[in-house]
Formats: C-alpha cells, sequence, structure tokens
C-alpha cells in the first residue's frame, strides 16, 4: 500500500487517525521509506511539542525478588540475571535520586519499585517522600509501583504524584506468552484506577519480544483508545538469565518506524523512546528525537543507558531543546 504522507499527517493532527492497514504499512515500510516518515511524524510531533525533548530520570527504588514471572525483566522470580538486590530505598534515598534527576536536567523523575503491587505502607512512604520532593525540586512526579487500587491511586494525587505509570507492555494476545502472574486485564484495570483518581496515566510497552506486527498494532490501537497521557516505548533489551534472553528481533530501522507509528496514532501523547533505546537503535537514537517527544537518561532500572552529559548534546546537536524544569516554582 502506498502512503500519502501529507494525508496521514492531517488525519491525525484533526484526531481522525489512520488506519489500521495504514499502521500496518509503516511497520512494513522499506528502510528507503523511513527517512519520509519520519518527517511526517515530526510534523505531527512539532505541531505538540515544537522541538523540545522531556528528560526523565528513573530511580529503581525497590530492586529485585519479585514474586511475578515477566520473562523481560531481570528481577523476576524466573530470572537468573546477576543484579543489585534491595528492599525499598528510604525516604532520603529517593530524595537524593530527586536531586540528581534535578541536577540531570530531568524535567520528571520516576520512582519504580519490583514487586506485584504496593501494599498501603509502600504508598504512605511513596506520599511522603513526594511532598518533600514537591517541596523542593521543580519536577514532575511518576511513580511504578505495580498493580494498585483506586483508593492508592488517590493518595498518590493527594500527596503531588502527577503521573503513574504501568504499562499494557503488548497485547491482550501475546501477553500470556510474557507472563503468567498476572493478566492484561489487570493492566488495563490499573490503568484505570489511576485515571478515575485523577491521576495522568503513563502506559506503553516494550517492542522485541517475539509479538508480530499485529499485536504491535493492537497495542498502539489500545494506548490510543485509552487516551494515554504518555507513552513510553521500550525495546526489548534481552538480558542473559531471563527466559528471553537470547531474543534478537530488532533493527535499528525498526525501531523508528514503531515509533512513528505511535505517533501517528497519538498525536498530542508524550512519546517516550524508552528503555532499551541504546542498544537497540545504536548509532540512530537521534533519529528517535523525530517522533519522540521524551527520552530516560542516565540509566535503566538493572541496565546502564546514556548518561546526561552525552544525551544533552545529542539533544542540541539535533537542533531540538530540553523542556526546561520550571524553575519558578523552586524554593527561595
Ligand atoms: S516487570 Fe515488575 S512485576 Fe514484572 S517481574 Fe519485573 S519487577 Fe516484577
Amino acid at each position: 500500500m502506498s502512503l500519502r504522507w501529507d494525508d496521514l499527517v492531517r488525519r491525525s493532527l484533526s484526531g481522525e487517525g489512520i488506519t489500521r492497514e495504514e499502521g500496518r504499512a509503516i511497520l512494513t515500510l522499506s528502510d528507503d521509506e523511513v527517512m519520509p516518515a519520519l518527517q511526517a511524524a515530526f510534523e505531527v510531533r512539532q505541531a505538540r511539542f515544537g522541538k523540545r525533548v522531556k528528560v526523565c530520570v528513573l530511580q529503581n527504588a525497590r530492586s529485585g525478588l519479585c514474586p511475578e514471572d515477566c520473562h523481560y525483566c531481570s528481577q523476576s522470580s524466573v530470572s537468573t540475571a546477576t543484579i543489585d538486590k534491595y528492599p525499598l530505598l528510604s525516604k532520603e534515598q529517593l530524595l537524593d535520586g530527586a536531586e540528581r534527576a534535578f541536577k540531570a536536567g530531568a524535567k520528571r523523575y520516576c520512582m519504580v519499585t519490583s514487586g506485584r503491587g504496593p501494599t498501603d505502607e509502600d504508598i504512605e512512604h511513596f506520599c511522603q517522600a513526594a511532598r518533600e520532593i514537591r517541596a523542593r525540586y521543580p519536577v514532575e512526579l511518576c511513580v511504578s509501583l505495580g498493580i494498585m487500587s483506586e483508593p492508592q491511586a488517590r493518595r498518590l494525587k493527594e500527596a503531588g504524584v502527577g503521573w503513574v505509570n504501568h504499562n499494557l507492555n503488548t497485547s491482550e494476545r501475546f501477553h500470556p506468552e510474557i507472563c503468567t502472574t498476572h493478566t492484561y486485564q489487570d493492566r488495563v484495570d490499573t490503568v484505570r484506577n489511576v485515571r478515575k483518581a485523577g491521576l495522568m496515566t503513563c502506559s506503553g510497552g516494550i517492542i522485541g519480544m517475539g509479538e508480530t506486527d499485529e499485536d504491535i498494532l493492537d497495542l498502539a490501537f489500545a494506548v490510543r483508545e485509552q487516551r494515554m497521557d504518555s507513552i513510553p516505548v521500550n525495546f526489548l533489551h534481552p538480558i542473559k538469565g531471563t527466559p528471553f534472553g537470547g531474543l534478537e528481533f530488532l533493527t535499528p530501522m525498526k525501531c523508528l518506524k514503531v515509533l512513528c507509528l505511535f505517533r501517528f496514532l497519538n498525536p498530542t501523547s508524550e512519546i517516550r523512546a524508552a528503555g532499551g533505546r541504546e542498544v537497540n537503535l545504536r548509532a540512530l537514537q537521534p533519529l528517535a528525537l523525530y517522533p519522540a517527544n521524551s527520552i530516560f537518561v542516565e540509566g535503566y532500572l538493572t541496565t546502564p543507558g546514556q548518561q546526561a552529559e552525552e544525551a544533552l548534546r545529542m539533544i542540541k546537536d539535533m537542533g531540538f531543546e530540553v523542556e526546561a524544569s520550571d524553575v519558578a516554582t523552586l524554593p527561595a
């Protein structure tokens, strides 16, 4: 199928969207057609986000020892990967992480825990940390704590948390292939609880786990239908010792096509070129900034990533600009 990029841009921006057939055509573009796709995706990105890039920093607030069996994850019960394992970080350690994020130029600080979901005590711990972080640093606060109830989400909102991450991860059809200890519906329910509590939703997925293009389309249309505010698009970083440690499905060009697909379908949502950006996009990383408006710096939960200084240089070299923190809210 031949794609008319100007028409795709128009329909994306008008909210009409693109068809599944067009989405399929984007995923199967020849590599020669990727540059026009990126240019068109950039037009959509620019309408909402200009040339701004939102920089985010992750803090692994509890590492390893997880009872769940997510096959991509080095912290799962079925992983033998060598990683740091530690219980919930103290409030002071979470505050130190916020300072590190702020100094790295991040606009968003995301605290993440391993585990199926938070206890009420965990929620109280993050609420206390959130109040102090909000008083000290002008960063957007996000938490990723697993399966969560609406009352738990409400408490986080009252404490100043703005965003909750909980990825749909993949299609409903493929989900049993990547995890057997919770369901796709559990994930959808958590996203709904987060929204009902008045928090912003951050939810995307992981590409490169052996799913088909139809699964990628299911995911991309699902996050559109659920109007996710922020969409992390992760690319599998196969970690030795995990069930997916030997998978190698992605090419840098495929990653770019996937990012373009998500941008056309989600013209006003934040799209983050997230985990696995460095190892999968390799030399083509800067091109991800055309469809995506956000990246992580300073590494991921158990793997290193691009350091802030290098990422900020990449953004500047591409003619983009780092989205500034609201320094006006800095305490005197
Ligand atoms: S992704 Fe989260 S829930 Fe799944 S195994 Fe890893 S830490 Fe546990």
